[in-house]
């Protein structure tokens, strides 16, 4: 009949799209062929999405963007996945990442680079720049991404698109191929805030396999369009005082302001002590997690494995020749700041400060809705243009700081810097996910 025709047009033209640009753009690490692509039955059937390459698909490669995983076809599907799919959504593709989502511009991949849509000698960002691109491009309906600190909402932002990541523990990081496992969540890549709140609806939930989610039901539609008449909004002071804040993207922050207390919203300035700290918190606790979690990649259990005469050798030159530049550093940084002589001095150290950002958050949430920032403090780069790590590291200022807490956090474009897309930031409290989403749909 029609109706099933027209579905089946859906998957067609979204590989046709991607055959006409993806050459150029490169936000695919694989894409199905038209009998390769599962079309299941459900209320979303045949709606085309793409799935960033470090959630695994069943006998679809998952490389991570990696080399050590080049050929890992998994034998089972993520939760999200199986969700995804259940309720009809066709995945067409696995999008391209900084190497396992170590990164903010996706030029960290070990395959190549993705280009931003709106100007391709731009970075689409990072880490789930491929599935920002797919989705800005309209090669896709929508994506998911997986976010440890602002790997969603930052390639959204670049890509003139929403970018959500949820509270942790929303949901399942079960077949999320992990970077940092207490920063970790997945969050869907979309056109609009409803599309968003759409696929949080589906893919949500307490999950068996992830004993970290949490057994809530949550209605992200009903109250959605309501508005935000009489919600109390904090903006940080520190988003002042970096320095490195755009011209222009201040000015469209100044603009979201505006049009917050339009709609009935009251924004205050508060001071937010421990937020400047963030970031280098999140660069002590992040690889140290990462140096855990990627040992398993040792050339025996998966992926890449150099045979050498010893064991020794084996497990370290296959990790050499496995990892790019950017993972290898982690490990380092990692191992050492988890290491018996600086445990204390960095680790412990991080882990109390992630407290008091935590304290000073639940604080600010006794008295607002939200807290409004930028997501991020420049737009789009060019590719190549940033090369020290340090100054790659500090554009994560204003996104880490949700994940350390576990706080739900949206990214919502809103106007254009030099020409490319801004997005806005609406960060609220655990559990308030969908709040954050009818703030986001109010602005949007
Ligand atoms: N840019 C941050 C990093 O490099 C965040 C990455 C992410 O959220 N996966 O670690």
């Amino acid at each position: 009949d029609c109706l099933e025709v027209e579905r089946r047009n859906l998957v067609k033209e979204s590989l046709s799209e991607i055959g006409r640009v993806d050459g150029v753009l490169k936000s695919f690490i694989t894409v199905l062929n038209e009998e390769q692509i599962e079309v299941n039955e459900g209320p979303f059937k045949a709606i085309p999405i793409a799935i960033k390459d470090n959630i695994v698909t069943k006998n679809i490669r998952t490389t991570c963007a990696s080399k050590i995983l080049e050929n890992y076809v998994p034998p089972y599907d993520a939760t999200v996945v199986r969700k995804l799919k259940k309720a009809g959504f066709a995945i067409v593709g696995k999008t391209n990442l900084d190497e396992f989502a170590m990164g903010s511009s996706t030029e960290r991949s070990a395959f190549f680079v993705t280009r931003n849509p709106w100007d391709l000698s731009r970075v689409p960002g990072g880490s789930s720049g491929g599935s920002a691109a797919a989705v800005a491009s309209g090669e896709v309906v929508a994506a998911l991404g997986s976010d440890t600190g602002g790997s969603v909402r930052q390639p959204a932002a670049f890509c003139g698109i929403v970018g959500f990541k949820p509270t942790y523990g929303l949901v399942s990081r079960y077949g999320l191929v992990a970077f940092a496992s207490s920063l970790d969540q997945i969050g869907p890549m979309t056109k609009s805030v409803r599309d968003a709140a759409i696929l949080m609806q589906i893919i949500h939930g307490k999950d068996e396999f992830d004993s970290t989610t949490v057994d809530v039901k949550m209605d992200f539609l009903s109250h959605i369009e309501q508005g935000i008449e009489g919600f109390r909004f904090a903006v940080p002071v520190e988003v002042y005082e970096y320095e490195g804040l755009d011209k222009e993207v201040a000015e469209r922050f100044e603009e979201c302001i505006k049009l917050v207390e339009k709609l009935g919203g009251k924004v205050e300035k508060v001071k937010i002590p421990t937020l400047k700290y963030a970031v280098a918190t999140y660069y002590v606790i992040a690889p140290a997690e990462a140096s855990s979690n990627l040992a398993r990649y040792d050339g025996v259990k998966y992926g890449l494995r150099i045979e050498k005469a010893g064991l020794k050798e084996t497990y370290s030159v296959t990790r050499t020749t496995g990892f790019g530049e950017e993972v290898r550093r982690r490990i380092m940084l990692g191992t050492f700041t988890l290491s018996a002589t600086y445990y204390e001095a960095y680790f412990n150290k991080a882990q109390k400060v992630r407290r008091l950002l935590a304290n000073d958050l639940n604080a600010v949430f006794d008295r607002f809705d939200a807290i409004l920032t930028p997501t991020s403090p420049i737009p789009a780069f060019k590719i190549g243009s940033i090369t020290d790590p340090l100054a790659y590291y500090l554009m994560d200022v204003f996104t880490t700081f949700a994940n350390l807490a576990g706080v739900p956090a949206l990214s919502v474009p809103f106007g254009f810097a030099q020409g490319l897309p801004v997005g806005i930031q609406v960060v609220g409290k655990r559990f308030e996910d969908p709040k954050v989403l009818r703030i986001g749909r109010s602005i949007e």
